[in-house]
């Protein structure tokens, strides 16, 4: 049976005629990194939790362990009760909420939120505006953080 069902095409969605463009999205530039070198090995291993990092035996720091170590990262140490101390630099903790979300594609104002919401509660307020955090972005080239073209 021919499947002539007609895909809903992602250019049907109109055109923003708005002033400024779609937020960019960032992401840690994984290929990028691998092309130049294995610092993204020690940057992800090392954003694990101490029971993980524990469990590591000397062959598993290789470059083919970024991934795995980000998903392992998304789905367990981002949810330890340290994996974002509220006194984090801004840096470093775009960082983990990139990683955190297993690094789904996230714009200036997804961070902000999650920051947000993760330090509601702090006893010393940090501006994590979108507006802070994409000047952030824009200048994390150390952590491999790049605008999804
Ligand atoms: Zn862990």
């Amino acid at each position: 049976m021919a499947r002539d069902q007609t895909r809903i095409e992602q250019e049907e969605r109109p055109d923003d005629a708005e002033d400024q463009g779609p937020s960019p999205q960032y992401v840690v530039d994984i290929g990028g990194a691998e092309a130049s070198g294995r610092s993204l090995v020690l940057l992800v291993g090392t954003r694990r939790c101490y029971s993980c990092i524990q469990a590591d035996d000397e062959q598993t720091s290789a470059v083919s362990k970024v991934r795995p170590n980000i998903k392992r990262i998304a789905t367990h140490c981002a949810q330890t009760s340290d994996y974002l101390l509220q006194d984090t630099p801004l840096k470093e903790a775009i960082f983990r909420v990139l990683l955190g979300g297993g690094n789904r594609p996230m714009t200036a104002e997804d961070i902000s939120q999650v920051l947000s919401e993760k330090w509601a509660m702090t006893a010393y307020p940090r501006d994590v505006s979108s507006r802070v955090i994409q000047r952030l972005l824009d200048s994390s080239g150390a952590y491999c953080i790049t605008a999804v073209p």
